[in-house]
């Protein structure tokens, strides 16, 4: 079986791996680095710097912990940036090696669909190459989107692909949007001295979570100093020298060194021979059945050019199963139980559904809710704001949860699984806890959903 893959973010090169692991032969193209967005400028690097910015805040608490810290502490930015380059490189070349270790051939250039089995790809030094494919998997990820008020000249305006690649700190920054790369980006910057303004046009931060948990955000936010507008939406927007000016519906205006754009991302289908080839596009995004298959047999989609939550564990999955399809099998994907994280601090993780979903369904819920400041391990790492949220049926099956909270990217994998497997408060909040751990939380609030929470404060 041929298979070829357009495409080498973790959507593309998980599902070539996964291919060649099967026994097909597999061929991957890539315009760019492999590793996609995800790994080159989205996930990776985003956290890397968050990390930075980390060990700052650890630093200027030490002296609460006991450690007297001698001197200054000074933010050496351009090493800031240096180090997660290097780990991005590093991460790019441990893909490559994957590749050749595993028999995956890796073609550079852009490819686009020949026909329902062949692909031609314009290669990186000006030539043509045409690969024939049995099955055919697109995966060519998304870009920012940028509403047209915006100048975007790079310099002034960005996105985070800019953002990414500064040499020093801006003095300011207008943050457009307050979802979850909004958030990310502005508490780093912020942590970096930069005075920070998030505009989100929603009444709160990371519109599609749960109030509760946004809230705590915006306090952690107030507590670095940033600014933040919400249920406002920005009209006017203009580069003056070197200023960017900002102009909201109320009239106000906001200057900044710099405007980082963070509305959201768009699939990137451009010049790929969708139309000719007879592949449906809706709304922008390329149509699937539960298969991954689109509407030419033969040729998959998958990651953030689907109708699907555009992040990197979605893609990979999706990128598995199509593999798996393509190869004869019959698998689907459990969309009701995918993770969504936010690297802030304190974290932000959620899975299923929220309250106000289940409020607007009309369908009957219990909460079950724990403080991290009740559990003796989070007041010995001094990390005590914010809290777990259960939600369970009338069945007491867990059908959603948020964390707020250290770790709470770690921890939210219990909760993925229990969701996942539709498992009740009673079976999850029964298995014993380690202590002293953060798992604790995810327990005592899963006894609370039964007002047996012995630590509720
Ligand atoms: P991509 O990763 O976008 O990869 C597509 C690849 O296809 C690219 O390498 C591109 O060069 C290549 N390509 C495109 N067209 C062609 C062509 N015609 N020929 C050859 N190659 C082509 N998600 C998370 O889960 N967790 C996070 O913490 C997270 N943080 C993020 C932070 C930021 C700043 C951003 C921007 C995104 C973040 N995401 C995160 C989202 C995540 O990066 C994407 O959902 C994920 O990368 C999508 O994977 P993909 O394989 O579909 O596409």
């Amino acid at each position: 079986m041929k298979i070829v893959v357009i495409g080498g973010g973790p959507g593309g090169y998980v599902a070539a791996i996964k291919a060649a692991m099967m026994g097909a032969e597999v061929t991957i193209v890539e315009k760019s680095k492999v590793g996609g967005t995800c790994l080159n400028v989205g996930c990776i690097p985003t956290k890397t710097l968050l990390a930075s910015s980390e060990i700052l805040e650890a630093v200027r608490e030490a002296k609460e912990f006991g450690i007297n810290v001698m001197g200054d502490v000074a933010i050496d930015f351009p090493a800031v940036m240096k180090r997660k380059d290097k780990i991005v490189e590093q991460l790019v070349k441990g893909i490559e090696f994957l590749f050749e270790s595993k028999g995956v051939k890796l073609v550079r250039g852009f490819g686009k669909l020949a026909s329902n089995n062949k692909v031609e790809v314009a290669l990186d030094d000006g030539t043509k190459e045409i690969l024939e494919a049995d099955k055919i998997i697109l995966a060519t990820g998304s870009v920012p989107i940028i509403p047209g008020m915006f100048p975007y000249d790079r310099e002034h305006v960005i996105t985070s692909d800019e953002a990414l690649f500064l040499q020093e700190a801006p003095q300011s920054l207008l943050i457009v949007g307050g979802g979850v790369i909004g958030c990310e980006f502005g508490q780093f910057f912020s942590k970096m001295g930069t005075k920070v303004t998030i505009v989100e046009m929603a009444e709160q931060l990371l519109p599609f979570e749960d109030e509760d948990v946004a809230k705590q955000l915006s306090r952690a936010f107030k507590r670095d100093k940033m600014k933040m507008i919400h249920g406002e939406k920005i009209v006017n927007c203009v580069v003056d020298g070197a200023v960017v000016k900002a102009t909201l519906e109320s009239g106000k205006m906001i200057e900044a060194e710099k405007a980082l754009i963070s509305v959201g991302r768009k699939p990137y289908l451009e010049n790929m021979g969708l139309e000719e080839a007879g592949i449906e596009v809706r709304n922008g995004k390329i149509v699937v059945n539960e298969q991954m298959e689109t509407t030419v047999p033969g040729i998959y989609a998958i990651g953030d050019i689907v109708d699907s939550p555009f992040l990197a564990h979605v893609a990979s999955k999706e990128g598995l199963v199509a593999v798996e399809n393509a190869m004869g099998k019959n698998k689907k994907i459990n969309y009701k139980a995918v993770p969504r994280c936010v690297y802030t601090d304190p974290e932000v993780a959620a899975v299923g559904l929220t309250e106000k979903q289940l409020m607007e369904k009309g369908i009957e819920y219990h909460v079950g809710r724990f403080e991290f400041r009740g559990l003796g391990k989070a007041q010995a790492i001094g990390k005590f704001q914010g809290f777990v949220k259960v939600l369970v049926d009338h069945q007491d099956k867990i059908i959603g949860a948020s964390v707020v909270g250290p770790h709470a990217t770690d921890l939210l994998a219990e909760l993925t699984v229990a969701v996942h497997l539709g498992l009740t408060a009673e079976e999850v909040g029964d298995v014993i806890h380690p202590h002293p751990t953060l798992s604790e939380a995810l327990m005592e609030a899963l006894h609370d959903v039964h007002k047996a929470c012995v630590h509720s404060l």
